[in-house]
């Protein structure tokens, strides 16, 4: 049995007497979509917004005043190291890239990967280059510690660029974290994927990859093994992409070569980003040792304050009721975000 469509939402409006027609009778229109793999719901408007470009100066600057301990002078003294028995030499260095446990105890194996000496890169200087050694970096530590203790079964790559994204240092790194037991949205991955599979005995991601290339309405292309789609249900304010490897069901299964793959794509996902005048996202690449129908995902969500007030994006909607709400559709940009991915470099 095939699922004929994955992808559903209920269309309402709001009715109004719209101020800006003189307060004649007028409606809102919006959509209540559900997740296809969580079932989980969220709110789509068809609202007019631009970002403005923000002015990143003064943070960087205010960001080198107070102390930043990723900077090279300070790194190796005001960062933490890993006992010999977890990581053999105490830090993972890869290129210009080194992995230390993170302060921040989100797990048992929480780390942080460091970039580079740069205290700043601007978001244009986000390549694959530049990318690449703290990506790999990651993935040595989380492989790592996939054979150093049994008992760990989740694994994730987590990036918050610049603080509208929450991040509370601006000297770039990631923060690869694996665990006992899956976060929230990992979990209700795995249980709508088991959900999937039981219902209709095949492979959600198989099923989703290939509805999303037939309907073409969010599919924004392939670079070898990596499948690149913006979300039915976003998560942000603005329309989230999200990045699935097919082929790739676990950890072990993940390479450098499809690091360097996955990196090309969120490049020119930048890139569109950019031309947005959204400078800030999150991204969380997630992995499980082994599940039957599981595949290597990333999520990457724009992150941005909306207003020139300094508003957060997120409020209650997200943060209390767990419901997301996004100004306008994944499908009215689609065209646009497929222009820029396509396009030479
Ligand atoms: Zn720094």
């Amino acid at each position: 049995m095939v699922q004929e469509n994955m992808f559903k939402k209920i269309s309402s409006s709001a009715r109004i007497l719209n101020p800006f027609k003189s307060h004649t009778p007028d409606e809102l229109p919006f959509e209540i979509r559900f997740d296809p793999l969580t079932g989980e719901t969220g709110r789509v408007f068809h609202l007019p917004f631009k970002a403005e470009k923000p002015d990143f100066e003064k943070t960087v600057k205010r960001s080198k005043e107070i102390f930043c301990p990723f900077c090279p002078e300070v790194l190796a003294k005001s960062t933490p190291a890993f006992p010999e028995d977890i990581v053999p030499g105490s830090r993972i260095t890869v290129g210009s890239a080194s992995v230390f446990p993170n302060m921040v105890p989100f797990d048992q194996y929480a780390a942080v990967a460091v970039f580079s000496e740069r205290h700043f890169i601007p978001m244009e200087e986000l390549t694959p280059r530049t990318m690449g050694d703290a990506f790999f970096a990651s993935l040595r530590f989380l492989k790592r510690i996939q054979d150093f203790d049994r008992k760990i079964k989740f694994f994730s790559i987590n990036w918050n660029y610049m603080p509208p994204a929450g991040s509370s240092i601006v000297h770039p790194h990631l923060q690869p974290s694996a665990s006992e037991v899956p976060t929230n949205h990992l979990r209700r991955q795995m249980e709508g994927l088991e959900r999937y599979f039981e219902k209709y005995k095949r492979n959600y991601w198989a099923d989703f990859v290939e509805q999303e290339k037939s309907l073409g309405e969010r599919y924004i292309g392939e670079i070898g093994s990596t499948f690149w789609v913006m979300n039915f249900l976003p998560f942000g304010f603005l329309p989230d992409v999200s990045c699935i490897l097919p082929e790739r069901g676990s950890l072990s299964e993940l390479t450098e070569e499809d690091i360097t793959l996955f990196l090309s794509g969120l490049s020119r996902i930048l890139r569109y980003f950019l031309e947005q005048n959204v400078y800030s996202f999150n991204l969380a690449l997630f992995c499980v040792r082994r599940a039957e129908n599981f595949r290597v995902n990333a999520r990457i969500c724009p992150r941005l304050l909306p207003r020139p007030i300094g508003n957060s994006d997120i409020a209650c909607p997200q943060m209390l009721h767990g419901e997301s709400y996004t100004v306008y559709s994944p499908e009215s940009v689609c065209g646009a975000v497929r222009e820029v991915f396509q396009r030479e470099d």
